[in-house]
């Protein structure tokens, strides 16, 4: 008999996992044979470019590196890190105190909980959104304080509907620009608002920016950091993941202000040992190489994103053509809801998309689509799409 396992409230009291009804159809299509079109993920289909691999390889081989590495991370990483924030957006950092390395910046994001909110304490999350934010101020106690993003506000939270008592009492604010699902971005004028909110509330800003060097036809996201101010209320958190295609080997950063970075690194050294010094090796040829080796990628999702979106268009669909990131955030047409259309595009066209939903309420009434194939395989989507009865 095995003795009786009773989980922590934390995990059973999780959000119901909403993507569970399309995970299960996929794996029934596929048993059945299906050629299924997986537009699910977003987990870059294009190899890391060969000159961090080769350093991954150098590194692999020296002693130096096999043991513990430090949890903050190496100061030449950090100097990388501080470097191409400098060279990229034109904000300084100082490496030591204003940098610290992830384990991926998912890693970070959930940390930030641990580091910053007690039993009680007021979390705002713009959603729809990456769960991990919220999951975060659950996973510490904290009741999170949800900021619809929709289509009417240009997906950018509406910081003024938010209650004076509601404001005054949250400890963290979390907004992700460009965005993760719905692919729109923000500028100057809205990270000021959210510096001038943040002041008046005695709020932290996480800026989650995955998505800074996903940007098209010329198009450069800012930092939150470029904003005055930004640095005495805020923290970015950034990745190697999509901007150089390398989510399989976990390392981001968090930069901005030192106390809250502080706080940060103050959890990690007492639950993680850092990063494989020879990860942290390839990720400063990364940053120091820096466009030369993202544009050849950008390239290819600028391509694809064209490919999907006028197809999606001719077909009938409603979407905007992103400026940035490889989601495309489409409408469900007049008569169905995010769930059942995700299903229809799954039973009638073996193409495989993400209800707007699962991502947070306000994203009913949308599905997501990834740039995550070639572009053979998107033509292909296009076309089976406007087989689809709507
Ligand atoms: C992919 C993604 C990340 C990056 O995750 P890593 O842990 O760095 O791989 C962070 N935020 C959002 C919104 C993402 O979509």
């Amino acid at each position: 008999m095995p003795i009786q396992i009773k989980k922590a409230k934390r995990i059973n009291e999780l959000p119901p996992y909403l993507f569970a009804e399309i995970d299960r159809k996929k794996r029934a299509a596929l048993a059945r044979g299906v050629d299924l079109i997986d537009l699910g993920i977003g987990d870059p289909d294009i190899p890391t470019p060969a000159p961090i691999v080769e350093k991954l390889v150098e590194g692999a081989s020296k002693p130096v590196n096999h043991r513990y590495p430090n949890s903050a991370g190496m100061m030449e990483y950090r100097q990388a890190v501080a470097g191409w924030y400098q060279k990229r957006f034109g904000v300084k950092l100082d490496p030591e105190k204003e940098v610290v390395s992830l384990i991926g910046s998912k890693e970070g994001i959930a940390n930030m909980a641990t580091a910053f909110v007690d039993p009680g304490d007021t979390v705002l999350v713009s959603t729809p959104c990456y769960p991990v934010y919220h999951i975060g101020t659950a996973f510490s106690g904290g009741k999170n304080f949800f900021l619809p993003l929709t289509k009417e506000n240009h997906f950018l939270p509406e910081l003024d509907a938010i209650p004076a008592d509601v404001a005054r009492a949250a400890k963290l604010l979390w907004i992700n620009y460009p965005n993760n699902p719905t692919a729109a971005v923000a500028e100057k004028d809205f990270f000021k608002r959210v510096v001038d909110f943040a002041h008046k509330n005695n709020v932290i800003v996480c800026h989650d920016a995955a998505y800074t060097e996903m940007g098209f036809d010329g198009y450069r996201p800012m930092s939150f950091l470029e904003v005055d101010g930004a640095r005495e209320v805020g923290i970015e958190f950034h990745s190697l993941s999509k901007s150089f295609n390398m989510t399989g080997w976990r390392v981001g950063m968090a930069v901005g202000n030192p106390e809250i970075v502080g706080g940060l690194a103050q959890v990690k050294s007492n639950v993680d040992s850092g990063i494989f010094q020879a990860v942290q090796e390839a990720a400063i040829e990364a940053l120091n190489q820096g466009d030369k080796l993202i544009e050849p990628s950008r390239r290819v999702f600028q391509e694809r994103r064209d490919i999907l979106v006028d197809g999606l268009h001719k077909a009938g669909f409603e979407c905007e053509k992103p400026k940035a990131t490889f989601y495309v955030w489409v409408s469900v047409p007049k008569g169905f809801h995010s769930a059942d259309f995700t299903a229809r595009l799954l039973d009638e066209a073996g193409v495989v998309t993400t209800p707007g939903n699962g991502f947070g309420a306000p994203g009913e009434g949308y599905v997501r689509f990834t740039l995550c194939v070639d572009k053979q395989r998107l033509r292909e989507v296009t076309e089976r799409i406007r087989q689809v009865k709507i």
